[in-house]
């Protein structure tokens, strides 16, 4: 799987996503992440990619020729549609506070592509006409503002990679994690509590049901704590209100 970043600041991405699993997954070729300068695709001396917005107001926005050029030539495909008209199974999102919410079923859902371009935001947004005409999908990481797209990519790299088939060592590993399943009423699941050595720390005790070595109790028990901690952080995914009290 590949996945292609635009953004104006490519030597962000030296740091995010030169560890851990995403790393590991690279060195062995099971993904590819293609970091893409924007200023590539600009013409002027000075390479500037935004403009005063249309209508006055605060900020500067981002252009809509240079993401056009960029797409056209990172992925040329999405311009010669196949005869089936599609676009060679490639998908374009645009970063964007206004976006839908990444959540762990559109991590699962861009697996389905060859190849997935990430259009990072800057200034006070980007020309809308990028948003109506060039991106499949906009996406959110949060109801909060950031100032640019390219933390959001860099999550959105991570959540995905991590669910190439290969990337984990162990399977079960993406298998059994937070909104990996669903209960019976369709509600996300989030894990349950891990302990490692020392049993004992500060008198902080590692419950008793996993040194027992009963693996039926420890499976209930496990099941019953992340159904308490779901109720405990994230009463919103039953319908419920995460306001702590
Ligand atoms: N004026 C915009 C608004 O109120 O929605 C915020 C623009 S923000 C300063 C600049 C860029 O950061 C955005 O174009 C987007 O790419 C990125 N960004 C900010 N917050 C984000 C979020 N929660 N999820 C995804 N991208 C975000």
């Amino acid at each position: 799987m590949i996945f292609h970043i635009l953004t104006i600041f490519p030597s962000f991405f030296e740091g995010p996503l030169k560890y851990g699993v995403v790393s590991k997954a690279m060195e062995s070729g099971l993904i590819d992440i293609r970091v893409h300068n924007l200023r590539d695709w600009t013409t002027d001396r000075h390479s500037i990619v935004d403009d005063r917005p249309f209508g006055g107001g605060e900020g500067m926005v981002l252009k809509v020729e240079p993401v056009y050029k960029a797409i056209q030539s990172i992925l040329p495909q999405r311009f010669h549609p196949s005869e089936e008209g599609n676009h060679g199974n490639t998908r374009v999102v645009l970063l964007s506070a206004q976006g839908r919410r990444f959540q762990q079923q559109e991590a699962r859902s861009l697996l389905q592509y060859d190849q997935v371009l990430l259009i990072c935001g800057r200034y006070e947004g980007v020309d809308e006409r990028i948003t109506d005409h060039l991106v499949d999908d906009e996406l959110s990481i949060g109801d909060f503002v950031l100032s640019g797209g390219e933390l959001p990519a860099a999550v959105v790299v991570d959540s995905v990679a991590r669910l190439v088939p290969g990337v984990l060592g162990n399977v079960a590993s993406s298998q059994f994690e937070s909104f990996s399943d669903l209960d019976e009423n369709g509600a996300p699941l989030l894990d349950c509590p891990h302990y490692t050595r020392p049993a004992d720390f500060n008198g902080w005790l590692v419950p008793d049901v996993l040194l027992a070595g009963n693996h039926a109790e420890i499976k209930r028990w496990r099941a019953a704590q992340a159904l308490a901690k779901r109720q405990k952080n994230r009463p919103d995914l039953t319908g419920g209100t995460n306001e702590r009290g």
